[in-house]
């Protein structure tokens, strides 16, 4: 198939192409260029006034509360999420299966109309859980990389102890990675360095939360007299998550042993705790990706993401960054973290992307196409959703 005159933010820089023709070939990107020719009968679509960008890759998640949206508002992060005694983990006992998968289920149609064509889901539950979550998948034709985890959480003196994994615990964890993609880790306060060198033998994709809070800091040095990201580390995680308070010594020591973060800043301020520093991130060279974490905290939608992150940045830090940079935390540079072969639009690349429409009310007149994606396009400005090179959302 190829799409004749369409506009292209192409390859690993999202450099913008106008207008240039755009081949797919079954479910991958061909080649970009306006001398291409059509092979017998390859259908020839005009896409003129269209805009095509690699698919959103939604890179955290917690689609597992979509039941509970905005549920006690006035709680604290910990009230609400923590894994042993947060009200989620209660509403998540009490819910039935099928009411939890029909609210999953919702939230991933609803992250398809908004341009998430991939996202990375922290699913808690244990074996069931994990297993939950497939099920629903295999009606939706979202990407979904699901890291599960085991339902067993230490207490302090446990920790304190270095108590390794038991027999149990380690048969379950064996069987939840065989139907995972890889390790979502609540965080490390929770578990014993032991049991943290343990998970972090698994070979597929390992990820934790990690100075999310200031209180999960100050706990961690109290706990263990070593930094909450320090001991994290020990998972040698593919990325870490949040870093909302992670020091500027933290951040030059974890760039060491990791590339990836993934920043949930809208999920951050909900909770009323502060933005992470983006900035120096970006200086010491991290891949910075953006995740809307917990659906009853913030609705999944990266064009609020990328617009928030990309103001309160600028405004903290009182220095311009180009939105390129935010652009990209939304598609390459999570592709590129978990080595996918998503996030660009260049010739092998998994075909994912949005169509967007480039006379939409809001859009139009477009100077700065970065700019206009990252503060400015929303849901209403796609036309159509293409996943592994297949329109299943909208039309064109
Ligand atoms: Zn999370």
């Amino acid at each position: 198939m190829i799409f004749k005159n369409i506009g292209v933010f192409s390859g690993p820089d999202l450099e913008y192409i106008n207008s240039t023709n755009l081949k797919i070939s079954t479910k991958y990107f061909g080649n970009i260029s306006n001398e291409i020719l059509p092979e017998k009968e390859e259908p020839i679509i005009d896409c003129d006034g269209l805009i095509i960008l690699p698919g959103f890759i939604n890179a955290h998640t917690h689609i597992g509360d979509s039941i509970a949206k905005d549920i006690n508002l006035d709680l604290t992060v910990n009230e609400k999420v923590n894994p042993i005694y947060g009200i989620k983990k209660h509403i998540l006992n009490k819910s039935l299966p099928s009411h939890l998968a029909s609210y999953m289920r919702n939230t991933c149609y609803s992250m398809i109309k908004k341009g998430i064509t991939t996202f990375i889901d922290f699913r808690e539950g244990g074996l069931e859980g994990i297993i939950l979550l497939k099920q629903i998948l295999k009606s939706v034709p979202i990407n979904c990389i699901a890291l599960g985890r085991i339902e067993y959480y230490q207490t302090d003196s446990q920790i304190q102890k270095n108590e390794s994994i038991s027999q149990e615990q380690d048969y379950e964890l064996s069987i939840i990675t065989k139907h995972a993609d890889g390790l979502g880790i609540s965080g490390a306060n929770e578990y014993s360095d032991s049991i943290l060198h343990y998970f972090s033998q698994t070979s597929k994709i390992r990820a934790i939360h990690s100075a999310e809070t200031i209180t999960s800091v100050e706990k961690s040095k109290k706990l263990t007299a070593k930094s909450e990201i320090m001991r994290a580390l020990q998972l040698k995680p593919h990325f870490l998550i949040h870093m909302t308070y992670a020091s500027k010594h933290d951040l030059r020591i974890a760039r060491k042993y990791t590339d990836g973060i993934v920043v949930c800043p809208r999920s951050n301020a909900t909770m009323a705790e502060r933005v992470p520093d983006i900035y120096y991130m970006m200086k010491l060279g991290y891949d910075i990706a953006i995740g809307t974490d917990n659906v009853m905290i913030n609705p999944p939608d990266m064009f609020r993401e990328m617009d928030y992150l990309w103001k309160t940045t600028m405004a903290i830090n009182r220095t311009k960054i180009s939105p390129k940079h935010i652009l990209k935390m939304a598609t390459v540079n999570p592709g590129k973290i978990l080595h996918i072969n998503k996030g660009t639009i260049e010739t092998g690349a998994i075909a994912d992307c949005i169509f967007i429409k480039k006379h939409e009310i809001d859009l139009d007149p477009i100077h700065d196409p970065h700019a206009s994606i990252v503060h400015r396009a929303s849901e209403s400005s796609i036309q159509a959703v293409m996943i592994n090179g297949k329109i299943i959302y909208g039309k064109i």
